[in-house]
């Protein structure tokens, strides 16, 4: 695993006229809209980025991300560490126009006066890249799925309600 940082601001033009390859680290502890939608995060992303022209002189960047989330279960909402891995190639665009007319291989990133931050654009890499819901194997979950279906979920302090069975009961008791 690289510890070198990756820089935060690069001048993704030049990078992409010269070819440039770049590989490193990024913290994730200073990614407060990722840390918004997955809670804490501790240590860094693995980061690989060719910086690049295509045959139509569109510059673009293709790389991965790669790094290990705590996320939660959404059974037992405890958290578990998740594993990204991410590949992405990204067109740079600087106005709506340019973003309109990219392939629909490439996904759009915006340059503004020919600087890129690099930290903000693999956030939002990482953030496309959470899985929708998570959940631990059964056997290491807190919640097992027979407490689920029998609805006696550890933390739940309110009483289950009645199941229609039991109320049908209490109807024929009556007669
Ligand atoms: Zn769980």
């Amino acid at each position: 695993m690289s510890t070198t940082r990756l820089p935060l601001q690069v001048e993704p033009y030049r990078l992409a006229a010269s070819g440039e390859h770049l590989e490193g680290a990024v913290s994730l502890e200073e990614m407060v809209r990722l840390r918004e939608e997955a809670g804490e995060q501790q240590g860094d992303a693995q980061v690989c980025l060719e910086f690049a022209q295509d045959a139509q002189g569109r510059r673009l960047i293709e790389g991965w991300v790669k790094t290990t989330l705590d996320l939660a279960c959404k059974r037992c909402l405890e958290s578990m560490p998740v594993v990204i891995d991410s590949h992405f190639l990204l067109g740079m665009v600087s106005d709506d126009a340019m973003a309109a007319n990219l392939p629909a291989a490439y996904e759009p990133v915006v340059v503004e006066n020919e600087q890129l931050n690099l930290q903000l654009m693999l956030e939002d890499e990482l953030i496309l890249s959470l899985p929708q819901v998570v959940y631990h194997d059964e056997t290491d979950c807190a919640v097992s799925p027979d407490q689920l279906s029998s609805g006696t979920l550890p933390e739940s302090s309110e009483r289950p309600a009645a199941s229609p069975f039991e109320v049908l009961r209490a109807l024929k008791k009556k007669h």
